[in-house]
């Protein structure tokens, strides 16, 4: 029975590069028919913020993940909140210090920082050095009440054997090795608050919770030799170990970092701009993972068939905007009218150029609207600036347009244009242009001259959809007032 977790720490909203490792466990889970977990990481008190939780397990559903067992469904192995488990983990911080090989540490974060300095100074990486060294038992015991006299709160450090390896044979990476003094000395397993570090509190929960395979980023790789330590103080079997590679920029070539603003890459960003989901995962599933082929578009059902984790690629993933803009149109041209009007209703309501509570006429304008541009859109946010031209003060008209007009003798040809709408029985795109037409015939102005004025004095814009379309979107009233306001 494969067991894996996703096991994110409530830090803000959800990361593309966390994103990927939900999907990636939530892929191999659904495959296998394991069980999927999602346990919530939340020892480091001070990085916590506010709705974080809430705001990761929201945007995990959005993207169409589900889970077997968490903080909100429950299970057999909870609480799925490390907060609520410090009692477990006490038992085996205890049960450690009982065996000798985990102490109380005093040295205080001032002792620590000139350690540091010292060992930089003698040119060694920085390291702890054990408080204890060359002390005889009644000594420690001696040093350890002096430091509680002095009111110290104690961390609980665990030893780090000598001349050791820490191995294991990587799913993505291959076989990765340690030795035993490059992980810098005896480190903490529990803080001054007494909860329980990440390294520490990870192995307990992954043992109880029967986690068979550990899916994670990269940037692990060095926790797990420590992690490696505590199974085998503890007698236990550690899972399967698969650290996917880096993701960077493709603008720039380097690892993608959260502080980077060239790209946007919070799963909520593309939420708000009106992007699918299931574009999303398709999007987020093809970073650094292939499947056979060439194909690049992908339901989740097709992604969970054929989901094998030795296709993770060992090579960087590149992040690239663009593309992922290119999936979503596809996704976009696919998708029903109305889905996309919805979407865009909403965008557009947020730009505050329609009502928040639109009547049925303006709904049905919107979807006329989106009819002519869904095809171009790469993600319905796009939908404000196309629409921009049903929307601009009239009395706006940028040089080059009014330039446009002057140079092609525009002033006949409106005048007509505008007569001729007068009478036409229905406003629809179809009458409209027989309206140009009729133009064309008396005035005798065809092509770019006989288009370009009637664009540009309607829509107030060069560019833009059909001018049929178009003009019938703006409707009659405002087309004549534009028409006017271009003669005046
Ligand atoms: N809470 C850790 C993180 O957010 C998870 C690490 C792990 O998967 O072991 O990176």
């Amino acid at each position: 029975q494969i067991r894996v977790r996703y096991a994110p720490s409530p830090t803000g909203h959800l990361h593309i590069g966390n994103a990927r490792t939900a999907l990636f466990n939530y892929l191999f889970a659904r495959h296998n028919q394991g069980t999927f977990v999602v346990r919530i990481e939340d020892t480091d008190t001070k990085r916590n913020v506010a709705g974080g939780e809430q705001s990761q397990l929201d945007n995990l559903k959005w993207l169409g993940i589900d889970w077997d067992e968490g903080p909100d469904v429950g299970g057999d192995f909870g609480p799925y909140r490390q907060s609520e488990r410090r009692a477990i983990y006490q038992k085996y911080i205890q049960q450690l210090l009982d065996a000798g090989v985990a102490y109380e540490s005093y040295k205080t974060e001032e002792q620590l920082q000139a350690d540091r300095q010292a060992q930089k100074a003698r040119g060694e990486m920085p390291h702890y050095e054990y408080e204890y060294a060359n002390m005889t038992a009644a000594e420690k015991q001696v040093a350890i009440q002096q430091a509680q006299a002095q009111g110290l709160k104690p961390v609980i450090r665990i030893r780090v054997p000598q001349n050791k390896t820490f191995a294991w044979d990587d799913i993505v990476k291959g076989h990765i090795s340690f030795e035993s003094q490059t992980i810098g000395g005896d480190w903490v397993i529990q803080k001054r608050d007494g909860m329980p570090t990440y390294n520490f509190a990870v192995v307990i929960d992954d043992h109880l919770m029967k986690i068979t395979h550990v899916l994670r980023g990269d940037d692990h790789v060095a926790n797990t030799p420590k992690q490696l330590m505590i199974y085998e103080y503890l007698g236990w079997q550690p899972p399967k170990f698969g650290h996917m590679t880096l993701i960077i920029n493709s603008q720039t070539g380097k690892k993608l970092s959260k502080r980077d603003e060239s790209v946007l890459q919070f799963i909520e960003q593309y939420r708000e701009r009106g992007y699918l989901p299931e574009a999303m995962f398709n999007f987020i599933t093809l970073l650094g993972w292939s499947p056979v082929g060439e194909d690049e578009i992908f339901t989740q059902k097709q992604f969970i068939k054929q989901f094998d984790p030795k296709r993770l690629s060992k090579s960087p993933a590149a992040f690239d905007q663009k593309k992922l803009e290119w999936v979503n149109n596809q996704y976009v041209k696919a998708a029903d009218l109305s889905r996309i009007t919805d979407l865009s209703l909403a965008n557009l309501i947020q730009a505050q150029l329609i009502d928040a509570d639109p009547d049925l006429k303006t709904i049905e304008w919107v979807r006329a609207l989106v009819s002519l541009f869904k095809e171009q859109m790469s993600y319905t946010k796009q939908i404000v600036d196309l629409a921009q031209i049903f929307f601009t003060d009239p009395q706006q008209l940028d040089e080059t347009a009014m330039s446009e007009l002057k140079k092609d003798n525009a002033e006949p040809t409106l005048k007509t244009f505008q007569a001729q709408i007068k009478t036409l029985p229905r406003f629809t795109a179809t009458q409209i242009m027989q309206a140009i037409q009729a133009t064309r015939r008396e005035i005798g102005v065809k092509g770019r001259k006989l288009y370009m004025p009637i664009r540009i004095a309607t829509t107030r814009s060069m560019h833009g959809p059909g001018i049929g379309e178009a003009i019938e979107l703006l409707g009659y009233d405002k087309t004549q007032q534009h028409l006017t306001e271009t003669l005046k």
